[in-house]
């Protein structure tokens, strides 16, 4: 596959594990980037560390807080002058607790964030891209999107909504005889800033809690291999932990 010039993936959530992974492998397939996040100096770091290999491509850094949807609103619209091929929902985030016990502002900021703000950008993307010719929508759901996880409920119908929402969407392009690809990746447990940010905690250790997990280099290895393909969803699949492409899952 030839990239042509000029063109940009945005990929949200870019600051850490799957997204911050993401971007350096775009880069090396010679897309231009921006990269979004609240922690700007994470950004400002990798945009600095994919120039000393790729001093040719532009790298945009958005600081934004998607659990806002008007933020979500506004990083679309200062973006309406560039030409983005690829736009990766990533920014996301889950919750290790039951649902008695989980604490419900921090529900309502995953809610705003894993459903709403992929919803608003994720349609407004389709809008001005649906019928561009190499547009790709990929939206990171979980394998928690396609099966219940205990004590992790509230996120896993965040991402049963990614799934759903992102295959149906994939359906509608078809079957409507748009251009816009829409995909899905899935991952299982993948070593990442996620743990602790489920767990409320400065240290999680991923041996212990999973008998296997990915590295972010690995997921962001199948990112582009579901980018690559014609397929729509991209798996982590527990059983072995191998990667599984497919056509959408939920029944139709
Ligand atoms: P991570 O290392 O914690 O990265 C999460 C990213 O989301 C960070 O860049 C974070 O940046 C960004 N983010 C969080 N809140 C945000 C907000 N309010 N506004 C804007 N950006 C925000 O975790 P990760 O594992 O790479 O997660 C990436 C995606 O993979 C998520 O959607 C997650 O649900 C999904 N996933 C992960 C796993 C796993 O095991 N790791 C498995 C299945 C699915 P800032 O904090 O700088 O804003």
């Amino acid at each position: 596959m030839t990239i042509p010039l000029n063109q940009y993936v945005c990929i949200t959530g870019a600051s850490s594990g799957i997204g911050l992974e993401a971007a350096k492998a775009f880069a090396h397939l010679g897309f231009h980037l921006i990269l979004a996040a609240r922690r700007e100096e994470l950004l400002e770091d990798l945009k600095r560390e994919i120039l000393q290999t790729h001093p040719n491509l532009d790298i945009m850094v958005k600081k934004v807080d998607l659990s806002a949807s008007d933020n979500a609103y506004q990083l679309y619209e200062d973006l309406k002058d560039y030409h983005i091929s690829v736009w990766i929902n990533n920014a996301g985030f889950g919750n290790y607790d039951s649902v008695a016990k989980q604490n419900l502002e921090k529900m309502s900021t995953m809610i705003h964030l894993n459903i709403e703000a992929l919803t608003i950008l994720s349609t407004l993307y389709v809008r001005d891209y649906q019928d561009v010719d190499g547009a790709q929508l990929i939206n990171i759901s979980s394998r928690g999107g396609y099966m219940l996880v205990s004590n992790a409920v509230t996120y896993c119908a965040t991402k049963f909504y990614v799934s759903a929402f992102t295959e149906g969407l994939a359906l509608e392009m078809q079957n409507n005889g748009h251009k816009l690809q829409a995909k899905v990746l899935a991952p299982a447990a993948t070593k990442t800033a996620f743990g602790k940010v489920a767990t409320d905690s400065t240290q999680y250790d991923y041996d212990q809690h999973f008998k296997q997990y990915h590295t972010a280099q690995e997921m962001a290895d199948f990112l582009i291999r579901l980018y690559q393909s014609s397929d729509v969803v991209g798996l982590v699949d527990v059983a072995d932990f191998s990667f599984q492409l497919s056509g959408p899952l939920f029944p139709y």
